[in-house]
């Protein structure tokens, strides 16, 4: 069932495939050295099921990526309050290398800027810049889900061609919000925009956030939930460079995205995403990389003020009610994490059940994604030699029509359970089994 969600994450890197427009970050001169045909998408839900889509395993550097967890990890290192004497968190409306502090606090407008994002590499208590950069490398490699490494190149380079975030750092000093050598900070910084990560990273660090600083593969806290919170807000308001307005409406999710051609979004509860195409517009993010994220929060119904009312269980019940044929109680609002999370379920049982009847009666919402996905169940199971049934008394979950083609829904969940023995009956040609 896995591969109907596959078949949606191809099928919307495919529509995208042919975009060829931006240019790449020729300030930092190593990032011209990359293949611009590379795309990746990845998405990871927040139990740690990964779905990985085109180039999903190639390596890039998180560049900006890095301010929300360096950010975070600020926030649980002196807390909220010491955090804002420093760095604010107000959209500054200016490019993200500005040199430039609030005019009136004289701190840097917010952290995903590289004013506020080297002051907050500052922040992180540390005994030597070695320590503090540890330290980073590690909650990134806990976010992530593996050991994280630095790409030499690319931080050399950066290094060789870096006055301008030298003067941010020296301007920082000179209002007082650094309280340490500018260019032992700054290098802490450059390391970890080098930081090598792949969309699958990414992706595991931004489900990271939607499960509330819990890494969902190793089940570890990585960051306090006050820290997510707080990180994800600003995300929100700041994580886009100049075009976060456009992206808030048209996307709809938290998200951070860097020069090296990465986008990392969070749908909090729910999922996280990671994509990467390495040319950029001329706000600094991928285009194709934002076509594709406004293409999975149209198709998938991510946009986050949509889903306000996901509730957490889909499945509320299960009922075995015959011999390989189980009843599956469906519940709350159902939209694509939460079909997606139910198909799963149907999937792992799979080996003890041939039919699986879905009782969505008591589902109150559901958007065209998630009826499209439970009509595309029965299918599925057909090519592994099972049966799938819908039961909807009235057909207000799934009407007649084209999302649910392909389905077959009852309107009892007797009538579901005797077609489901007849199948099975067929199936083992045993007419008479009493099940
Ligand atoms: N290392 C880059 C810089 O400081 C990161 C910029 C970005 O990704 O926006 O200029």
């Amino acid at each position: 069932m896995a591969e109907l969600v596959q078949r949606y994450l191809d099928e919307i890197l495919a529509e995208h495939a042919d975009v060829a427009d931006g240019m790449l970050a020729d300030y930092i001169p190593e990032l011209t050295r990359v293949d611009t045909a590379k795309c990746g998408l990845a998405l990871e839900l927040t139990d740690g099921y990964v779905y990985e889509s085109g180039d999903a395993a190639t390596e890039f550097t998180i560049q900006s990526i890095s301010k929300p967890f360096t950010y975070a990890l600020a926030l649980d290192g002196i807390g909220r309050d010491a955090v804002d004497t420093k760095i604010g968190v107000e959209p500054s409306g200016e490019p993200f290398n500005e040199i430039s502090v609030d005019d009136q606090t004289k701190t840097p407008k917010n952290p995903m800027i590289n004013a506020g994002a080297i002051a907050a590499v500052s922040l992180i208590p540390a005994s030597s810049p070695q320590d503090r950069f540890a330290q980073i490398l590690d909650f990134y490699s806990a976010c992530a889900g593996r050991r994280l490494e630095v790409d030499e190149g690319v931080y050399a380079s950066e290094k060789a061609s870096n006055s301008r975030n030298r003067a941010i750092a020296y301007m920082l000093q000179s209002f007082g919000v650094l309280d340490d050598d500018p260019d032992e900070v700054l290098d802490v910084y450059v390391r970890q925009c080098a930081i090598r990560v792949t969309s699958a990273d990414l992706a595991g660090m931004a489900s990271t956030l939607a499960r509330g600083g819990v890494n969902p593969t190793s089940g570890r806290r990585a960051i306090s939930p006050a820290a997510v919170q707080r990180t994800l807000s600003v995300m929100m308001t700041c994580g886009m460079y100049d075009s976060t307005g456009d992206w808030v409406t048209s996307v709809g999710m938290p998200a951070k995205s860097g020069v090296g051609g990465g986008i990392l979004a969070v749908l909090p509860g729910q999922l996280g995403i990671g994509v990467y195409s390495p040319l950029l517009d001329a706000n600094g993010n991928s285009v194709r990389g934002v076509r594709v994220c406004r293409s999975l929060s149209a198709e998938l119904g991510l946009h986050f003020l949509s889903v306000t009312r996901e509730s957490r269980s889909t499945i509320r019940a299960t009922r075995d009610v015959a011999p390989r044929i189980r009843v599956y109680e469906l519940h709350g609002d159902l939209l694509f994490a939460g079909a997606e999370q139910a198909l799963r379920t149907v999937e792992n049982d799979s080996a003890a059940v041939d039919v699986a009847i879905l009782e969505v009666s008591r589902v109150d919402d559901i958007n065209d994604i998630a009826r499209g996905m439970l009509a595309g169940m029965r299918q599925s199971l057909n090519e592994s030699g099972k049966e799938g049934f819908l039961v909807d008394p009235d057909r207000r979950v799934m009407p007649t029509g084209s999302r649910s083609a392909g389905a077959v829904v009852y309107a009892t969940v007797e009538e579901a359970i005797e077609a489901a023995r007849a199948y099975r009956d067929v199936q083992t040609g045993s007419a008479n089994w009493v099940g």
